[in-house]
């Protein structure tokens, strides 16, 4: 472990593991420090949408030829349990070859890692950063590693912990959790992803292979409920729940629960830290806009970073600078997302009709299509 470091970035889960290979061959000293002693656990088991930008961004790092289980997207079809209201979005209607690609969290994890063994960057693991305070003109981090603490300084401390620090925070629950599985079904998901709204929470169908990767949201009862079902009667329940388009359901895989909320960071930066990913915001996993939205932290990070004089590394100029560009996609996102789940997750009969409509205006309106598409694919700017 370096005593000093130009960028120390607190958290190698994708997030920070990109910004580190992101910013590997620049002429800042950069150490990570990961709270994992085993790299090949991953922190997480869940399944990834990523959008088309995000693959850009993966290319460009030498990532994205490295992983080998990627399924396109080509269709999202969005619907809503007991109203007429649905639209598509192909992929061939905006031009790209897919709209997003499935990718499982612990390969992408991995994959990074295997990237940044290749690089100068210093990664620490087995260390937790337990503080960090302002001291003259650098971040001052404790860390703790194998129950001794270090002291580290650095012009810029990077926190990408995952929203495990204590940073005061604005939060919202939503009284929702989220259901994880793979299932298998009758008919080909034909690289199609289905979002289907219900009074309950979103549900998505995301295609993984030969499989379906299931996120279903209910209440944290109605989960732990589905949790504990046999699994024929889960199986069942399902189809009830999601309807018919992939014909019966054949099978699920283990089970686990996420519960959800939406939480930001009330000051992402301060002199000589900023927040990125899920330690700066945390969304509900409607519209799989999380990851994609920290990758896209990391990027324009470390754009700022590389561009601006190096004597101004950790300054309030860049900071402030780096979050006027963030600032449009960040509160986009959370807009978004937090509009979808609260006006569909709703059994009012005024506000269901509205949400139809919305549905199927979506789909006659192409350019309002191509629009929501952009954004949902590239961000805030399109
Ligand atoms: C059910 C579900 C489905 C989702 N689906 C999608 C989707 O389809 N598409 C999408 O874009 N997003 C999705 N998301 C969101 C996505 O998982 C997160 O946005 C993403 O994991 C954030 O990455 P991160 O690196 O910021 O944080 P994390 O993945 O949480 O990684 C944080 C890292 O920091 C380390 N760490 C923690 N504390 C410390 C410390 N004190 N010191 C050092 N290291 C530390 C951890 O070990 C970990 O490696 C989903 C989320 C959920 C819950």
């Amino acid at each position: 472990m370096q005593a000093h470091s130009d960028i120390v970035i607190a958290g190698g889960g994708p997030v920070g593991a990109t910004l580190a290979l992101l910013l590997a061959d620049s002429r800042f000293s950069v150490q990570l420090i990961e709270a994992r002693a085993d790299l090949s656990r991953p922190l997480h088991r869940r399944t990834l949408a990523l959008s088309y930008g995000s693959r850009l961004i993966l290319e460009r790092l030498g990532v994205w030829a490295t992983l080998r289980d990627v399924t396109p997207i080509t269709t999202i079809h969005i619907s809503q349990r007991g109203a007429l209201g649905m639209a598509w979005i192909k992929a061939a209607e905006e031009n790209l070859p897919a709209l997003g690609y499935v990718v499982d969290y612990a390969e992408l994890d991995q994959a990074l890692h295997a990237r940044l063994r290749a690089t100068t960057v210093d990664v620490v693991c087995g260390a937790r950063v337990a503080a960090i305070r302002r001291t003259g003109g650098y971040a001052l981090l404790e860390v703790q590693r194998d129950s001794v603490r270090h002291a580290l300084t650095t012009r810029l401390a990077v926190i990408a912990d995952g929203g495990a620090g204590a940073a005061q925070r604005v939060t919202r629950d939503y009284g929702q959790h989220a259901l994880i599985a793979t299932v298998t079904t009758e008919l080909p998901h034909q690289n199609c992803a289905f979002e289907r709204f219900t009074p309950d929470g979103p549900a998505a169908l995301l295609p993984q292979g030969d499989a379906c990767a299931l996120v279903w949201t209910a209440t944290p009862e109605r989960v732990a409920a589905l949790l504990e079902l046999p699994e024929a009667d889960f199986l069942v329940q399902l189809h009830a729940h999601f309807g018919d388009r992939l014909g019966r359901f054949l099978s699920v895989s283990a089970r686990g629960r996420f519960p959800l909320g939406l939480r930001y960071a009330a000051r992402p930066i301060q002199p000589h830290q900023v927040m990125i990913g899920n330690a700066a915001q945390m969304l509900h996993p409607v519209a799989g806009q999380g990851f994609n939205l920290g990758l896209r932290d990391a990027w324009e990070l470390a754009e700022v970073i590389r561009t601006r004089p190096h004597g101004e590394l950790g300054s309030a100029a860049m900071l402030m600078g780096y979050r006027r560009q963030r600032q449009l996609d960040t509160r986009g996102g959370i807009f978004f997302t937090d509009l979808l789940v609260r006006l569909f997750s709703n059994d009012n009969a005024l506000l269901k009709h509205g949400c139809s409509l919305g549905l199927s205006a979506l789909q006659l309106l192409p350019p309002v299509k191509h629009f929501v598409a952009r954004r949902m694919i590239f961000g805030a700017r399109g």
